[in-house]
């Protein structure tokens, strides 16, 4: 999947952004059982460093990238006091370098292998690192993220790291699904946290919800929707 709209620069209008931005959050209050919860990353992998940096001085100051390096490239650019990033993308271990130092949350964590990693970089960077597990809940092939078989197999491990806290769990629907096969995978990523907080309370966060199935995701309890292009098209 080519995600950088295939090198075509992104025209960005400020007002447009804004006016969907808005109905969002009202969309938030109207579908959300607790509006209070939830926010809107803004995924700006679309964006190069001149439109990222328009963003933030309008006014935006959460986002989410998928790429290690464009991360890094980013960050250096534009000024960290009131911007707060998260990783949402397929992680590989030789490139937790280059998010370590200032991420705020990593959504994409899909094997115990890689929470070891993450924890020994955390560890030597001293420090804590907040993040999701990514579950593959409709178990199609194509996709990253933990069966929810395989986490319940396991479940212990994934907590004993010190210097790691998961807040919470991430998932992607189906691309192709209909909307009954996204609402099942939605409320079945709902119950796996109501379940698994009884005994993890610092699990609070439901990473699901993008531009085409975020209301679907708050009807089910998102508290972070990963929205991109339905902020500037
Ligand atoms: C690109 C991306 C999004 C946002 O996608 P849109 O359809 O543009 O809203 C959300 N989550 C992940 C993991 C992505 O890679």
């Amino acid at each position: 999947i080519n995600h950088s709209n295939g090198g075509k620069q992104v025209q960005l209008i400020k007002e447009k952004i804004i006016e969907n931005y808005n109905q969002i959050l009202n969309e938030i209050n109207k579908y959300s059982p607790y509006p209070e919860k939830v926010k809107i990353l803004f995924v700006s992998k679309y964006f190069d460093i001149t439109n990222q940096k328009r963003l933030i001085e309008w006014g935006f100051n959460y986002f989410g990238e998928n790429k290690a390096q464009v991360y890094r490239d980013k960050i250096k650019e534009c000024n960290l006091e009131k911007v707060k990033w998260d990783f949402i993308g397929r992680l590989q271990k030789n490139k937790i370098k280059y998010i370590i130092a200032n991420v705020n949350l990593i959504h994409s964590v899909d094997t115990l292998e890689l929470l070891e990693e993450l924890n020994q970089k955390a560890l030597e960077a001293k420090r804590h690192l907040n993040v999701l597990l990514q579950i593959n809940v409709s178990e199609e092939e194509s996709k990253a993220g933990l069966s929810i078989e395989e986490f319940k197999k396991n479940q212990e491990e994934y907590f004993k790291f010190e210097n790691i806290t998961i807040k919470g769990f991430m998932t992607m629907a189906p691309y192709i699904g209909n909307s009954n096969e996204i609402e099942i995978c939605f409320s079945t990523l709902f119950n796996l946290l109501k379940e698994t907080k009884d005994k993890y309370p610092e699990l609070e966060e439901l990473s699901m919800g993008m531009s085409n199935d975020y209301i679907e995701a708050l009807k089910n309890g998102a508290t972070i929707l990963r929205i991109g292009s339905k902020l500037f098209e």
